[in-house]
């Protein structure tokens, strides 16, 4: 098995403070006022992801001798959050595409990663992650797409749900079965780099579908199919030894995925903690403005309250990892706390609106419809308490 070297990267305090703060004022002036004229319609929004590139995000945690900025978890988790306080979508658009460089970057031979990051940082080529199945999600274990060795080649056969960006990208980290010596399907997962020509159908592989969605408008998410696609043995990710290993790397890269999906939650949070602040000092009932109604004041105090704790687990959890330290139970928690947190808060917002919060004039229904994936993916609340309990009944 490879040896993975574990690379510490810290970002200074003062470039990651100038980088975000230009982010914000990016954010303000450009996502705020525009993102429901994208979002409502499901409309790609190409010239914020262009300007997204502007800023290297495509290339954020992608190390710097490929050409990516090299952030550390804590400043891309301040990244991801100020995004997703603009518009969720937006940290959707590099977040499984950085999961993907970062299988490619731990995990490939060095010519996989001079092939593929240094064109992955600039979005020159876009990326995407497929672990799911129509009939596989939380039990990730139990996919059935196959990969099968004809010679110096793989063929491909298999049905893929929930590919975000799938369309856009033109790499695909693919988890599929590769199949014992003998034929059974008990042979181990194995992650490919799947290349191919963005667009509705490259070789054997087609989007058969693109999934209408409840938020997380605007990107899309795309069931994939595999028929009879042959790829080379060098899209074979960490080469023979990568036979049998994906799932275990998938994992991994998802660990650092979830305290991405939490300042999710936390941008999400923010945005309707604002919404809501700003709304109840300005509207009136009963001769005074809502905020100084006690039941609406300490509605305030509560989302104020779970806000700041979901943020300070999120910042704990990229900490630890940045520090080179075990962080399953820190993400989990991370991400169970703030991705409810951001679900709550989205309904309290829509309270405080009142019937204006059901209007798609103002923008809190869309972290409404938005905030439930967090809780859906990456692994949902129930997978989180599953992991949260395993290592703590782990350290006794
Ligand atoms: C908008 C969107 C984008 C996505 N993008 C991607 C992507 O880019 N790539 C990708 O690979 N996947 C993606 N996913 C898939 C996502 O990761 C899965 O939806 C998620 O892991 C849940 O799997 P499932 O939908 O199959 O639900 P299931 O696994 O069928 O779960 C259904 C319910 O059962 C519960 N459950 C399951 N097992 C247990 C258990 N052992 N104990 C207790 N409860 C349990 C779950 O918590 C859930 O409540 C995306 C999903 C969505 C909605």
């Amino acid at each position: 098995m490879a040896l993975v070297r574990k690379r510490m990267v810290m970002t200074d305090s003062d470039v990651a403070d100038d980088m975000i703060s230009a982010l914000r004022n990016w954010v303000e002036a450009e996502v705020i006022p525009n993102a429901s004229d994208f979002e409502l319609p499901d409309e790609y929004p190409t010239d914020m992801a262009l300007q997204m590139g502007d800023f290297g995000l495509f290339g954020a945690t992608i190390p710097s001798e490929f050409g990516g900025l090299d952030l550390d978890n804590m400043t891309y988790t301040r990244v991801v959050e100020e995004l997703s306080r603009g518009w969720m979508s937006l940290a959707g658009i590099i977040n499984s595409h950085l999961i993907c460089a970062k299988l490619i970057s731990k995990f490939g031979s060095e010519e996989q990663k001079q092939r593929w990051l240094p064109l992955m940082a600039t979005g020159e080529l876009r990326g995407c992650f497929s672990l799911s199945e129509p009939d596989s999600g939380s039990d990730a274990a139990a996919l059935r797409c196959r990969a099968e060795r004809d010679g110096d080649e793989w063929v491909i056969n298999g049905t893929k749900m929930w590919v975000t960006n799938g369309e856009k990208a033109g790499v695909v980290a693919l988890l599929a079965r590769v199949p014992d010596e003998d034929g059974t399907q008990a042979g181990g997962i194995t992650c490919f780099i799947v290349e191919k020509t963005p667009g509705k159908q490259s070789g054997g592989i087609s989007i058969s579908r693109k999934i209408d969605k409840l938020g997380y408008r605007g990107l899309e998410t795309v069931e994939m199919s595999y028929d009879n696609h042959r790829l080379g043995h060098d899209q074979l990710l960490g080469g023979e030894e990568g036979i049998g290993n994906g799932l275990r790397w998938a994992l991994s890269a998802l660990e650092l995925g979830r305290i991405n999906v939490a300042a999710r939650g936390v941008g999400v949070a923010q945005a309707a903690y604002d919404a809501a602040l700003a709304y109840a000092k300005e509207r009136e009932a009963f001769g005074r403005p809502i905020s100084q109604h006690q039941a609406i004041a300490f509605r305030l105090a509560e989302m104020a309250t779970k806000l700041e704790a979901a943020r300070l687990l999120t910042y704990e959890a990229a900490r630890k990892a940045d520090a080179g330290e075990r962080v399953d139970l820190a993400a989990g928690m991370a991400k169970l706390f703030a991705s409810e947190t951001a679900s709550e808060l989205a309904l309290d917002a829509m309270r405080i609106h009142g019937g204006n919060g059901f209007s798609t004039e103002y923008p809190v229904e869309r972290y409404y419809r938005d905030a439930p994936l967090m809780i859906i993916g990456e692994g949902t609340s129930e997978i989180q308490k599953l992991v949260i309990s395993r290592a703590l009944l782990a350290e006794d």
